[in-house]
C-alpha cells in the first residue's frame, strides 16, 4: 500500500529545526505488512542528545517566565493543529505500528483532548496555603522543573507522545522525547503541528534512534532531572538504576497482566463484550489488556466456547482495511516473540482458538486470535505478559480464589470486574492488587483521574494533577505573622 506524504528521511526536530544525526547514521523503518523499509530515520546519539538538552535549557527562561494563561493558549492551538491532520495521523499510525485504521482513527482526537484538558488544568491549578492559628502563614510556590526527559513505547505512539508533552510544556518545562523506534512517523508530524501553533522554538526537541543510545544518554544526562517513561518493566528497572546516579525522579508506566474476572451473575453478554474489545482491539497490543480472563466455574465452559468463538470471528487482515478488527502486529521480532508465546501456550493449556497465521494472509506479522483455556498459575501464559491477540482463560470457585488468582502475578497495571453485585465488585475493587479498577465497564479514561500500576506495572502515576507535581517542585515559603 501506498500513502500520502509518506517521508522517506525522519529527522529529529532540535532548537526548531530539523536535523540529521551529528555523525550521520541512519536507521531503517520498516512497515509491519511487508517489513520492508520505507524510510530511514536519524539514528540519534549522545551528541544529538547535548545539543537536544542545550536547546531545551535555553529555551527553558522563556517558557517559564509566560503565564499559565499563555501557554494554555498554546496548547489549545496544538490541540487544533492535532485535530486538523486526524486523517493523515490515522494513516501514518497505521501504516507504522500495524493498527486497524478504524481504531488508529480515534488517536488524533484522544490526543488532542490531552491538550485541552492539561491547558484547563494549568489555568485552574491553585497553590496551597496553610495558616497555623495567627502566628505563620505558609504557602507554596510551584515552579517548572526544568529540562524533562520523555520516553516512549511503540504502541498508539503518537496518543502516548501526546500524554507527556502535553503536561510537560503545560507544567513550563521544555523537553526533550525520544520516541520509539519502530514507530517514529507520526511523530514526524509533531515539528508542523508545534510550528503551526506557535510554540516557540527548543520547547520541544525530537531526537530519534535506538533506546540503548539516544534513550539511554538522555536518561544518563546530568541535565535532565525528570525522567517520563512509558515502556516495558525491564527497561523500566534498567532506566530506575540509571537515574538513580543523578538522583532523577522518574515516572514509570510499564507493563501488565490485567485480569478480567467474571462472576455467574453478571451480565455476560456485555462481560464477553469487553473481553473481546480488551485483549484483541489495538491488535492486543495495549498495557491495560484484559489478558488473563477468570471465570466462575458454573459459567466457565459456555463462557469460554462462546469466547472462542468470537475470536474465530474477529477479522484480521491489512491494517488499511476498514473491515479489519486486528491489523499486523508491529515488528517481526515482535511477532516472533508472540508467537514463541503461543507455542509455549500449546503445552500449557488447551488452544481453543486461533494460535496461526490466517490462511488468506502469507505475509506480513498477523496473528489470528487466540485463546488458551484451563490456564493454571503457574503457566508462563498466565505470568508473562504477551503483548498481541492471545488470552488465557482460567475457572475459579469462590471470590477468594478469585482474588488470589488475580493477584498471582509480578503485575498490578488494570483489572475488570463483571458482577451483578455491585458489593462484591466493591470487595473485589479493594481486594485486587493493580492501580486502576474498572466494575462492569472496560477501560473507559477519565484525564482527571489517577492512572499507573503497581508491583511491576509502574511507579508513580500520571495524569490531572499528579502529571502536574510530577513536572513541577514545590517550595513551602513560612512567614511569622
Ligand atoms: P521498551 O521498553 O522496549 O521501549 C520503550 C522505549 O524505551 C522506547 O522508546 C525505547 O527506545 C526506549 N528504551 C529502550 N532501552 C532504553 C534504555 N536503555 N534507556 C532509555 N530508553 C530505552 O517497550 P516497548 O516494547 O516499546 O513497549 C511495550 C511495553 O510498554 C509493554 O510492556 C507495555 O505494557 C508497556 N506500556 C505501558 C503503558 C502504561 O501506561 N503502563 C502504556 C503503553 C505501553
Amino acid at each position: 500500500m501506498t500513502i500520502d506524504n509518506l517521508p522517506t528521511r525522519i529527522q529529529h526536530w532540535i532548537g526548531g529545526e530539523l536535523l540529521d544525526s551529528a555523525d550521520g547514521r541512519l536507521f531503517d523503518v520498516a512497515d509491519p505488512v511487508t517489513n520492508t523499509p520505507y524510510a530511514q530515520a536519524a539514528r540519534g546519539s549522545q551528541a544529538d542528545i547535548d545539543r537536544a538538552v542545550a536547546a531545551a535549557g535555553n529555551a527553558f527562561p522563556g517558557w517559564k517566565g509566560i503565564s499559565n494563561r499563555e501557554r494554555a493558549n498554546t496548547l489549545n492551538r496544538i490541540a487544533d493543529a492535532v485535530e486538523a491532520r486526524h486523517e493523515q495521523l490515522a494513516r501514518f499510525e497505521s501504516f507504522d505500528s500495524g493498527l486497524p485504521i478504524t481504531q488508529a482513527k480515534g488517536q488524533a482526537k484522544r490526543a488532542a483532548e490531552n491538550f485541552r484538558y492539561f491547558a484547563d488544568v494549568i489555568v485552574a491549578l491553585g497553590e496551597e496555603a496553610f495558616r497555623q492559628a495567627d502566628s505563620q502563614f505558609s504557602y507554596v510556590v510551584r515552579s517548572p522543573v526544568g529540562v524533562a526527559g520523555l520516553i516512549t513505547p511503540w504502541n498508539t505512539p503518537f496518543m502516548l507522545e501526546s500524554w507527556k508533552l502535553a503536561p510537560a510544556i503545560a507544567s513550563g518545562c521544555t523537553l526533550v522525547l525520544k520516541p520509539a523506534e519502530w514507530t517514529p512517523l507520526s511523530a514526524s508530524l509533531w515539528h508542523e503541528i508545534f510550528a503551526e501553533a506557535g510554540l516557540p522554538a527548543g520547547v520541544v526537541n525530537i531526537v530519534h534512534g535506538v533506546g540503548e543510545e539516544a534513550g539511554q544518554a538522555l536518561v544518563d544526562h546530568p541535565d535532565v532531572p525528570r525522567i517520563s517513561f512509558t515502556g516495558s518493566t525491564s527497561t523500566g528497572r534498567h532506566i530506575l538504576r540509571s537515574s538513580a546516579d543523578h538522583l532523577k525522579a522518574a515516572s514509570m508506566e510499564l507493563g501488565g497482566k490485567s485480569p478480567v474476572v467474571v462472576f455467574a451473575d453478571a451480565d455476560l453478554d456485555a462481560a464477553l463484550d469487553s473481553v473481546v474489545f480488551g485483549v484483541f482491539s489495538l491488535n492486543g497490543e495495549r498495557c491495560t489488556a484484559g489478558s488473563r480472563v477468570l471465570v466462575e466455574r458454573a459459567v466457565y465452559d459456555d463462557f469460554t466456547q462462546r469466547l472462542a468463538r468470537r475470536a474465530e470471528q474477529v477479522k484480521v487482515g491489512p491494517p488499511a482495511d476498514p473491515a479489519t478488527e486486528v491489523g499486523a502486529l508491529v515488528h517481526p521480532d515482535h511477532y516472533q516473540r508472540v508467537l514463541d508465546y503461543v507455542d509455549i501456550g500449546r503445552k500449557e493449556g488447551t488452544l481453543i482458538a486461533g494460535g496461526t497465521r490466517p490462511a488468506h494472509l502469507p505475509d506480513g506479522n498477523y496473528l489470528q486470535p487466540t485463546v488458551f483455556a484451563d490456564v493454571t498459575q503457574d503457566a508462563r501464559i498466565f505470568q508473562e505478559e504477551i503483548f498481541g491477540p492471545v488470552v488465557a482463560v482460567a475457572p475459579f470457585d469462590t471470590e477468594t480464589e478469585a482474588i488470589t488468582l488475580a493477584n498471582a502475578t509480578q503485575y498490578g497495571l488494570a483489572a475488570y470486574i463483571w458482577t451483578s453485585n455491585l458489593q462484591r465488585g466493591h470487595r473485589l475493587a479493594h481486594a485486587v492488587e493493580s492501580g486502576m479498577v474498572w466494575i462492569n465497564s472496560h477501560n473507559v479514561r477519565d484525564l482527571r483521574t489517577p492512572f499507573g500500576g503497581v508491583k511491576a506495572s509502574g511507579v508513580g502515576r500520571e495524569g490531572g494533577a499528579h502529571s502536574v507535581d510530577f513536572y513541577t517542585e514545590s517550595k513551602i515559603v513560612h512567614v511569622a505573622m
